[in-house]
């Protein structure tokens, strides 16, 4: 799958498939060195209006503020809002409360210029007032830019709120090849954790009859590999590099837009994010970025996956594991335990459809009992930890939890209650349907 320009403008890749459900995307999509100063005239060729808020960090302002604002403001009545939140800019109710108190009723249209957190809370915004946005992104840092969801923090408990992608997209290369190291570490790990991702959508597709669309997996395909295979372009920061990252988030957000869900693109290794995230949060303490922790998790899930194809399932017994199964009631105390009493009971609310009977555990593995087999033969593409962690030794990214200051019981419990976060079927759902969980994880974090 290669990707073609018309004049840095994107065209969108075209199904192949014969999936019906697949939804039409329409966002203009530039891509280029240098093209910040077409902002304007981008803009125009979509957007109509004068009015529009423009949506920074300080961070960002204080870099580029002297650059955007008369670009800008040549064609449109420019007015700032930058959330005034003292440390780390959040995507919750303050910074979003900043934000519309600068929104007047007139505003034509919102331009959010900044990476993960401004996107999400621009998406948001514009979502719920119903206003056109434009996206200038400044770091490849995730593969939010055309996402429809907006992951927000309300006390501290992460939750996905119907948003909208952005009409137009306009990502300069010669800012985005500015963006901290870390950042590009980000990026590189939100789309490795799509291993996981597409393991467990066949492993759904194969256990559950999960609809399945091969042009998706063609997409997450391209993308590991515009990565896998511009490691060196992207470790220097080149325009190649941080084209191909780049390239490669924005596919898997195409993908995500084309499925009408995040299945092609997140599972458990982004369960595990976002709990280990929460957790942090809760604690008063710095937690690392999506995309760090996606990265990190995805070699976790990684592991669980080889310990999962290699074990020896030859004398396995259904029934005694249906009578080793944890009640519900069990099984509800040991999430809030693992969640905490203030996102605890919402994990247990919003997920209506777990605990699943003993009978469809019973279905689940019989299935997985009968496909043994074929699920091993088609999980094969999956890397082993150390193949993937080389690439993040290129990127000097963090290979382990403990160098992003996650410690064993952290990692643990992310490990056996990340899953619960959401009833999409994972790996980890099956190996606890199999009464096993509990036994690879210990093995797992022995040496942590
Ligand atoms: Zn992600
Ligand atoms: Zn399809």
């Amino acid at each position: 799958m290669k990707l073609y320009y018309d004049n840095n403008k994107l065209k969108i890749p075209q199904a192949t498939c014969s999936c019906t459900h697949h939804q039409e995307i329409n966002s203009d999509i530039y891509i280029g060195s240098g093209i910040l100063k077409n902002l304007s005239s981008y803009i125009s060729k979509r957007i109509t209006g004068k009015k529009c808020l423009l949506i920074t960090d300080n961070n960002l302002f204080t870099l580029y503020g002297k650059q955007i604002l008369p670009l800008l403001s040549k064609k449109y009545d420019v007015k700032l809002a930058i959330p005034s939140i003292s440390g780390h800019l959040q995507p919750n109710q303050y910074a979003l409360g900043d934000i519309l108190m600068e929104l007047d009723s007139d505003c034509d249209f919102l331009i959010a210029f900044g990476s993960g957190t401004i996107n999400d809370l621009t998406r948001y915004v514009a979502f719920n007032c119903n206003l056109p946005f434009v996206s200038v992104g400044t770091a490849p840092s995730m593969d939010g830019y055309l996402s429809v969801v907006a992951p927000m923090l309300k006390d501290d408990l992460k939750i996905n709120k119907p948003a909208k992608y952005p009409e137009v997209c306009v990502f300069d290369i010669d800012i985005m090849r500015k963006a901290p190291d870390e950042m590009i570490f980000a990026g590189f790990g939100d789309v490795i954790g799509k291993y996981i991702a597409k393991a467990d959508w066949i492993l759904g597709s194969i256990i559950n009859d999960e609809r399945i669309c091969p042009f998706c997996i063609d997409i997450i395909d391209e993308a590991i590999s515009l990565c896998e295979t511009n490691i060196i372009e992207i470790k220097n920061k080149t325009k190649k590099g941080v084209k191909s990252l780049l390239e490669a988030l924005l596919l898997t957000g195409l993908a995500m837009l084309l499925n009408g869900d995040s299945r092609p693109a997140a599972s458990n290794e982004h369960n595990m994010g976002h709990f280990i995230e929460m957790k942090k949060l809760i604690a008063k303490q710095p937690h690392p970025s999506h995309g760090e922790a996606v990265g990190v998790t995805t070699l976790y899930c990684l592991d669980l996956y080889h310990e999962f194809l290699n074990y020896d399932f030859t004398s396995f017994s259904i029934s005694e594991t249906i009578t080793n199964q944890q009640s519900p009631l069990q099984r509800e105390q040991a999430i809030l335990k693992a969640y905490g009493p203030k996102i605890g009971p919402s994990i247990i609310k919003n997920n209506v459809d777990e605990p699943i009977t003993l009978t469809e555990q019973e279905r689940r593995i019989s299935i997985f009992l009968k496909e043994y087999n074929t699920i091993k033969d088609k999980l094969l593409f999956l890397p082993t930890r150390n193949e993937v962690s080389k690439y993040y030794n290129e990127l000097n990214g963090a290979t382990t939890a403990k160098e992003l200051s996650i410690d064993k019981a952290l990692l643990k419990d992310a490990l056996l209650y990340a899953k619960d976060y959401r009833s999409r079927y994972t790996v980890f759902k099956l190996v606890d349907e199999l009464g096993i969980l509990n036994k690879f994880v210990n093995h797992m974090v022995q040496y942590e």
